[in-house]
C-alpha cells in the first residue's frame, strides 16, 4: 500500500507535536478520550432514529487498554467510525482553526497554558507520546472496515482490515524511552486512571478500564500464610454526572466542600458556595466558591485567578481569566457551558460573546450573593472580608473608580463609636443632624488613632470615625470622594466643617505674633502654623495642606524611598494650652527658650502623626537643655 502524504500545514504540524517539549504531554489522552465521545454523541443521536442499530443510549462506552509489553495504549470507543475518505479528511489533514496560532504559540514555548485544549489539533497531539499510531475503524453504514497506520510526519497509510463492530480503535504505541522522558509512564493503569479523573471525569459515557488487582487465594483465606492472586476487573473510572451538573437539593454542603478542597487543593472551607445554571441566550451552569481565608500565594504574581471552563463537560482549560474580574479574583470554581466550541482558540476565548456574557452574568452573581452574606450572615461575611477586604478596596481604587458603585457597599471599616466593623451605609444612617462629612483617620492601628490629637474634638463631640488601618484605605476612600452625598473627610483636614465652642474666645485673641514667631523659628520645616480649631488636651499637632497626607507620605516612600513625596505640613497650636501660653510668654521674656519650645512642640507634633524627626539626638539635646 503506497504512502500518502499530509497536507503540508498538518506536516508542519505533526513534526512540531513530535518533536514537541511541551510539558503537558498528557494532555493527548483527554483530546482522544473526548474524540472518542463526540463520535459516540454522533451515533447515539442516530440510534435514536435508526431501530436497526439495535443501541440504546446505555451500550455506549470507552474503553481503555493497556499492554505493558507491546507498549501501547489502545483506546476504543463504539461510535460512529470512519471510512476511508473521512480517514483522509480528517486525520490527513487538520482542522485550521487556529493551526497557525498554535504553531506560533508552541514555537514560543508556553508551556504552562494549554494551548492543545486551546486549539483543538487534538488527535496529533497523541505524536507527542507516539512514534506509531494506528487508527482500526468502521463507520455506520458502511461494511468495510479500515485501518490506518502513521509514524510521524513521513505519511501514512490505509487499507481495509476486518473489525468487529462499529466504531473506532486508536492504538498508540509509546516512543522509547530518553533520559528526560519516561513513557512508560502512560502504561500504569493508575496514572491514567487520574489523568481520566483529572480531564475527562465528566464525559458522559463510562469510560471503562480492566483493572489488575491483587486479592487473597480463596483457598489460602483460613490459613496463616495467606498467598495472593492477581485478577481483572473492569472498573469505570470517570463519574460521568460532574457535582455541578446535580441539581443543588441532592448535593450536602460536605460534597460541596470536599470537591473545593479536592479540586482547588483548599486547605480551608469555603465561606460561600454558589450554584447558578441559567438557560436563555447564553446556557451554563456554574458552582463557584468564596474562600475563607487568603492564599499563601494570593498576592504575589504565582496566583493565577480564573474559573475552570468545561464544554458539555470537557475541560476546556484550568484558568480562563476573562470570568472573573480582577476585583472577585479570589473566587473559585467551575463553569460549564455547550455554548463553546472545543476548539476555540486563546485568541477567541478572550472575544467570544457568550464568555463574555457569561462573565458578566457572574460578575453580579457574585456581588449579589455578597451583598446577602453582608446583610444576612454578618459572622461569615466579617471572615470573608479579613481574608480578601483589601481586594475589594484595590477594586475601588482600580481602573479609575470604575467599579465603585459596585464595591462600595461591601466595604468595612473601624468604627470609633461602635468599636467594631461597620458599613459606610450604616455609618450615613446614624449621622448626626449637624454633620456634614463621613469622618476617617489614619494610622497604624485603632489604638495609635485613638491617641491622635487630631481625632480629640470629633471624638469628644461625639462624631464617629473609620479607622483607616490599612494603606489601601485612605486611598479608596479618597477615590470614592462621596457616599450617599456626603464626602469624606480625613480628621486632619483643616476644616472639619464644626465650630469648638471652647476655644472660640482664645480665637478671637490676635494670635498673629505668636504664630508669626513660631513659624519664623521652624523655618522651611512648616508650610504654615495656624491657631487650632480642633485640639482639646494636646497643645499641638500636624495636620497637612494641600493633596498629600501624611500616609501618603509615608507608603510612597516605604514603596520608593526617593520619592520625594513630602506632605505640606501645617503646625497647628493650641492656643488654650498652657504649654503654649508659656511659649507664649517667653518670647518677651527669653526669647531663646521661647525658639526651644517651638522647636520642642514641633518634634512632639512628628512622634504623634508617626512622621520622623529629621534629627533625634538634636531632639533629645534640646529636651535635656530644657530639664
Ligand atoms: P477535532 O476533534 O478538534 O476536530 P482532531 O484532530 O482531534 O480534531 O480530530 C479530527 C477529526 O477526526 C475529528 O473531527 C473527527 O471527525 C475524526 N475523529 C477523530 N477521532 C475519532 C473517533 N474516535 N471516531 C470518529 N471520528 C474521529
Amino acid at each position: 500500500m503506497a504512502k500518502m502524504q499530509f497536507k503540508s500545514e498538518s506536516k508542519r504540524l505533526l513534526d512540531l507535536m513530535i518533536n514537541s517539549i511541551y510539558t503537558h504531554k498528557e494532555i493527548f489522552l483527554r483530546e482522544i478520550i473526548s474524540n472518542a465521545s463526540d463520535a459516540i454523541d454522533k451515533l447515539c443521536f442516530i440510534a435514536l432514529t435508526d431501530d436497526k442499530l439495535g443501541m440504546t443510549r446505555s451500550d455506549f462506552k470507552i474503553e481503555l487498554k493497556l499492554d505493558k509489553d507491546a507498549r501501547t495504549l489502545t483506546v476504543s470507543d463504539n461510535g460512529i467510525g470512519m471510512d476511508k475518505d473521512d480517514l483522509e479528511n480528517n486525520l490527513g489533514t487538520i482542522a485550521s482553526s487556529g493551526s497557525y496560532q498554535f504553531k506560533q504559540q508552541l514555537e514560543e514555548k508556553q508551556d504552562d497554558i494549554d494551548i492543545i485544549g486551546q486549539f483543538g489539533v487534538g488527535f496529533y497531539s497523541a505524536f507527542m507520546v507516539a512514534k506509531e499510531i494506528t487508527v482500526i475503524t468502521k463507520k455506520y453504514g458502511s461494511d468495510t472496515a479500515y485501518k490506518w497506520q502513521s509514524s510521524g510526519a513521513d505519511g501514512y497509510e490505509i487499507e481495509e482490515c476486518k473489525k468487529d463492530g462499529l466504531g473506532t480503535e486508536i492504538i498508540i504505541a509509546l516512543k522509547d524511552n530518553t533520559d528526560e522522558e519516561n513513557y512508560d509512564e502512560f502504561l500504569e493503569q493508575y496514572r491514567i486512571q487520574s489523568l481520566v479523573k483529572k480531564y475527562s471525569d465528566y464525559i458522559r459515557y463510562p469510560i471503562n478500564m480492566e483493572m489488575k488487582k491483587s486479592r487473597v487465594k480463596e483457598e489460602t483465606k483460613d490459613s496463616d500464610k495467606p498467598e495472593y492472586e492477581d485478577y481483572y476487573e473492569t472498573e469505570t473510572l470517570n463519574s460521568m454526572v460532574p457535582i455541578w451538573q446535580r441539581p443543588k437539593k441532592d448535593v450536602t454542603q460536605e460534597e460541596y466542600d470536599k470537591f473545593y478542597q479536592e479540586k482547588f487543593f483548599a486547605m480551608d472551607k469555603p465561606v460561600k458556595t454558589i450554584v447558578t445554571s441559567v438557560e436563555g441566550v447564553v446556557t451554563y451552569k456554574a458552582l463557584l466558591y468564596i474562600p475563607s481565608s487568603t492564599p499563601y500565594d494570593y498576592y504575589t504574581k504565582e496566583y493565577k485567578k480564573g474559573l475552570q471552563l468545561y464544554s458539555s463537560g470537557v475541560l476546556i482549560t484550568d484558568n480562563c481569566e476573562e470570568l472573573v474580574p480582577e476585583h472577585f479574583r479570589f473566587v473559585k470554581g467551575i463553569v460549564d457551558t455547550a455554548d463553546l466550541s472545543l476548539n476555540i482558540s486563546r485568541e477567541m476565548l478572550q472575544h467570544d460573546r457568550h464568555l463574555l456574557t457569561i462573565a458578566q452574568n457572574l460578575e453580579k452573581k457574585i456581588q449579589r450573593e455578597l451583598t446577602s452574606m453582608l446583610s444576612g450572615d454578618r459572622e461569615n461575611y466579617e471572615k470573608f472580608f479579613k481574608a480578601f477586604g483589601r481586594q475589594l478596596k484595590y477594586g475601588v481604587v482600580s481602573d479609575y473608580g470604575m467599579h465603585k458603585d459596585e464595591l462600595q457597599d461591601l466595604l468595612l471599616f473601624y468604627s470609633s463609636t461602635e468599636k467594631k466593623l461597620v458599613t459606610l451605609s450604616e455609618y450615613v444612617d446614624r449621622m448626626k443632624e449637624d454633620q456634614k462629612f463621613i469622618y476617617f483617620a489614619t494610622g497604624e492601628n485603632a489604638a495609635a488613632i485613638d491617641a491622635l490629637p487630631q481625632t480629640e474634638l470629633l471624638r469628644s463631640k461625639g462624631f464617629e470615625i473609620l479607622y483607616c488601618t490599612e494603606d489601601v484605605d485612605e486611598f479608596t476612600l479618597q477615590s470614592l470622594m462621596m457616599y450617599k452625598e456626603k464626602r469624606f473627610c480625613s480628621a486632619t483636614n483643616d476644616d472639619l466643617g464644626i465650630e469648638n465652642d471652647e476655644q472660640k474666645d482664645e480665637e478671637k485673641k490676635d494670635s498673629t505674633a505668636l504664630l508669626t514667631f513660631v513659624k519664623e523659628t521652624l523655618g522651611d520645616k512648616v508650610a504654615e502654623v495656624t491657631a487650632s480649631k480642633k485640639l482639646v488636651s494636646h497643645p499641638v499637632c500636624l495636620t497637612a495642606k494641600g493633596g498629600i497626607s501624611f500616609e501618603m507620605e509615608k507608603y510612597f516612600n516605604s514603596v520608593q524611598p526617593d520619592s520625594g513625596m513630602k506632605a505640606q505640613r501645617v503646625l497647628e497650636l493650641n492656643l488654650g494650652h498652657e504649654a503654649v501660653k508659656t511659649m507664649e510668654s517667653l518670647i518677651q521674656t527669653d526669647v531663646d527658650k521661647a525658639r526651644k519650645y517651638a522647636e520642642v512642640l514641633y518634634c512632639q507634633a512628628l512622634l504623634i502623626a508617626g512622621l520622623p524627626l529629621e534629627n533625634p539626638s538634636e531632639y533629645t539635646d534640646l529636651v535635656c537643655s530644657l530639664i
